[in-house]
């Protein structure tokens, strides 16, 4: 019989609560003609379907492609049910009272319908800035804990109206169970306030504070996951004064622009780019910049691109409808503080920087800075994962005992692993000051508790001075599992791939404790999940003056000129070398001489750096990592001559650096631009590794190759590399779920510390 009724029951599990996920599968078994019911469940959603085997084929063939924009299906399971004879779908009560173990979505951009509403003169939400729905809307920042209910978020203030209570209790409307809920009679609301924190008395906050910017005025924006200071991308004064003020003289400035056309008058950027632009995550997309635009040249200084976002919630909409061509909105915050996100905190924090404070009344409880990506070879690549991607999880290949990872110093993220999934969590940031510090412990707290993990593990970094080896260290009663920073690169590598090991791993970077008490970060490392052994790297150079080091890259300079010339180096005709000076280079290499705070490094980065300032670009830098950002920015594309290179392997390949900087300093005396011996050095490491990865394959029998570490954020290396290994034959893995730097190095933690466990 073709027409008999049949029953089963489905399972879904992932991200399917809190985003419209019940009334789409009630709206879905109508269409289909089903009948049954729909409920949430610890896990996810449970439902009962009876009806016509087809229809209820294709109602599960329906679900992955109509699915709501903000749900995430990790896995459906199905079961034949006794037929009970429903006479109507619908849906029922929540299951049992642990809901824990569901998946909360992240913050993501205002949807289109909501937008709509907001433009549209007779709807009850005309021009209100905190329009939201089940598809779009603030989510993890306002989570306190879980089920994820109202009275759990930072919405718990405001009482619906009834109008509003109506929409939400309405199976066929738009903001059924829509947590955040609200319009102008009963939600949140703007308030402008000046420098001196008293409010100013305007009708319209928003149009008020739009006109402040176009006079040149800092004004201090709350958003969805904390402050932005934004002033006119076009207003000269504006920009300095803001970068002044800030404190913060050099780093780009993040763009916002309220069109892709109006974007394109600014930057360059292909279709893979405009997806991402105009991805619900919203993330800023770094942009080659175009010549001759209005937007003021301290915004991006000595750099190629711009990092742009589109607006992503109807404040940010509202505000560019005066006329903009963009708004710097850049993290609110001192240098490297956490961005601020109370509105007491910001009046006192920001109160020498902003002039004005345009504010409302709904908390942010998680803080989260904007992402930042780029479209590079092929594929969506982040450097800051945050808003709107976290906490979706990163899918494992195997189960995972609950860990919590630490991650590094720099760029700080951390970890918590459940089942199959490991959360990492938003950019916390450089942990140097006791607020990121806070910052990092309220993270912890905060995930355990909405994630209900409860970990069995700590993972961290060797480095006995990271703040959060020593958070790591303090825990008791729990087993401590310290992972050596290179090999957590490439794990985390392998396991956003859901790869196994061995591989080769190329673990480029800055710096990172090394099993051997020096500093390493340029290794090759053959590694799987649980050990690792170090197969290349670069020969070691001392580092004078240890951190200063990194700020003044004119010292990575002198020691590697030192160790390439040796006594020869005071005759050399370098104007680097001029403008350093005997006696401060006579110090330093005193310093080197008596081993002095001069701690051996094997940094690929302190090599970039020390290039950099050789060929005069730079001799010190406001943050890591930026002479050797700039010698990328100059690199002349068309140039593809390279140096010279060699490696002495006995039993660990050590690669020689002397040869290339040699090489630099003949190019120098030539006469050679800096933009052709830029992209010569390039072109060399590019061969160099390539070449020792064919010679490792030989050798060992392995053919896969993982990228990590923070010097990939170099795209012309990246690039580079990925068609050279893929020519020689390599399986490569690269980043493309987190960052490549420091902030992807909490996953790798978790998944080593795992491994080791249940190897011992
Ligand atoms: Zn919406
Ligand atoms: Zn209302
Ligand atoms: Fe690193």
């Amino acid at each position: 019989m073709t027409d008999a009724r049949t029953a089963y029951r489905l399972e879904i599990n992932g991200i399917v609560q809190g985003v419209g996920f019940r009334p789409f599968i009630y709206q879905l078994a109508n269409h289909h003609g089903l009948k049954g019911e729909v409920a949430n469940t610890a896990t996810g959603v449970s439902l009962v379907l009876e009806g016509l085997e087809k229809g209820i084929r294709q109602f599960i063939d329906d679900i992955p492609v109509k699915q709501p924009p903000l749900a995430h299906i990790v896995e459906v399971s199905e079961a034949p049910e006794p037929v009970k004879g429903f006479t109507a779908f619908s849906i029922v009560k929540s299951r049992g009272s642990a809901t824990r173990a569901t998946l909360i979505s992240p913050d993501v951009m205002v949807c289109d319908d909501c937008l709509a509403e907001m433009r549209d003169p007779a709807d009850r939400r005309f021009g209100y800035p905190f329009i939201n729905c089940t598809n779009c809307g603030p989510r993890y920042t306002i989570i306190d804990d879980i089920p994820y209910d109202r009275p759990k978020t930072s919405m718990r203030h405001f009482r619906m109206c009834p109008l509003c209570q109506a929409e939400y209790d309405d199976p066929d409307n738009r903001r059924f169970h829509a947590q955040p809920n609200a319009c102008p009679a009963c939600g949140p609301r703007v308030t402008l306030f000046d420098s001196g924190a008293k409010p100013v008395d305007t009708d319209d906050p928003i149009a008020d504070t739009a006109a402040r910017l176009k006079d040149g005025r800092i004004v201090a924006v709350k958003g969805l996951g904390g402050f932005h200071l934004a002033v006119d991308a076009t207003h000269a004064d504006a920009v300095v004064r803001l970068r002044r003020r800030k404190h913060r003289e050099e780093k780009p400035l993040a763009l916002m622009c309220d069109s892709l056309d109006r974007i394109r008058e600014i930057a360059r950027f292909g279709e893979a780019e405009e997806r991402l632009l105009g991805s619900i995550q919203r993330p800023i997309v770094l942009l080659e910049k175009r010549e001759d635009t209005p937007i003021v040249e301290s915004v991006s200084p000595s750099n190629r691109y711009f990092g742009i976002m589109l607006p992503y919630t109807p404040l940010h909409h509202l505000l560019l409808d005066a006329g903009f061509t963009a708004l710097v909105m850049t993290s609110a915050n001192l240098s490297e503080e956490p961005i601020a996100i109370n509105n007491a905190e910001a009046f006192e924090r920001l109160g020498e920087i902003a002039d004005d404070f345009l504010v409302h009344d709904r908390d942010i409880l998680l803080r989260s800075d904007d992402s930042i990506v780029r479209h590079s070879a092929g594929h969506m690549r982040p450097i800051r994962r945050s808003r709107g991607y976290v906490p979706v999880p990163v899918f494992l290949k195997d189960d995972m005992p609950p860990v919590l990872a630490c991650g590094a110093e720099l760029k700080n993220t951390v970890c918590l692993t459940r089942g199959k999934q490991a959360f990492v969590s938003q950019h916390i940031g450089d942990l140097e000051n006791r607020a990121t510090d806070d910052f990092f412990r309220h993270t912890v707290d905060h995930l355990k508790r909405i994630l209900d993990i409860d970990p069995q593990i700590v993972a961290c970094d060797l480095h006995p001075d990271y703040m959060s080896t020593r958070y790591a260290r303090e825990l008791e009663g729990i087993t401590r599992i310290e992972v050596q920073h290179h090999h957590a690169h490439i794990a985390a590598c392998m396991a956003e791939n859901k790869a196994d090991g061995p591989v080769i791993g190329l673990s480029f970077d800055g710096a990172g404790l090394g099993t051997d008490g020096t500093v390493w970060g340029g290794e090759v490392l053959v590694a799987d999940y649980h050990t690792f052994t170090r197969a290349a790297h670069m020969a070691p150079v001392p580092m004078p003056g240890s951190a200063a080091a990194i700020r003044e890259p004119w010292r990575m300079a002198v020691s590697h000129l030192n160790a390439a010339f040796g006594e020869e180096m005071g005759a050399l005709q370098l104007p680097f070398l001029q403008s350093v000076g005997k006696q401060r280079a006579d110090i330093l290499l005193a310093m080197i001489d008596k081993q002095v705070n001069s701690p051996l490094t094997s940094s690929l980065g302190r090599l970039f750096d020390a290039v950099a300032a050789i060929i005069g670009l730079r001799g010190q830098v406001a943050f890591e990592g930026q002479a050797a950002m700039e010698l990328e920015m100059i690199l002349d594309n068309t140039e593809s001559g390279s140096y010279d290179f060699y490696w002495e392997d006995d039993g660990t390949c050590q690669i020689a650096t002397t040869p290339i900087i040699q090489a630099v300093v003949r190019d120098v005396a030539t006469g050679v631009s800096p933009n052709v011996i830029s992209a010569r050095f390039h072109n060399t490491l590019i061969l160099l590794f390539d070449q020792l990865c064919r010679h490792l394959r030989t050798a060992m029998g392995i053919d896969r190759v993982a990228l990590s570490g923070g010097v990939f954020q170099n795209n012309r290396l990246l690039v580079g590399l990925i068609a050279a290994l893929e020519t020689s034959g390599f399986d490569l893995l690269t980043h493309r779920l987190v960052p490549t730097n420091d902030g992807g190095l909490s996953l790798g933690q978790a998944v080593v510390a795992a491994a080791k466990v249940s190897h011992s």
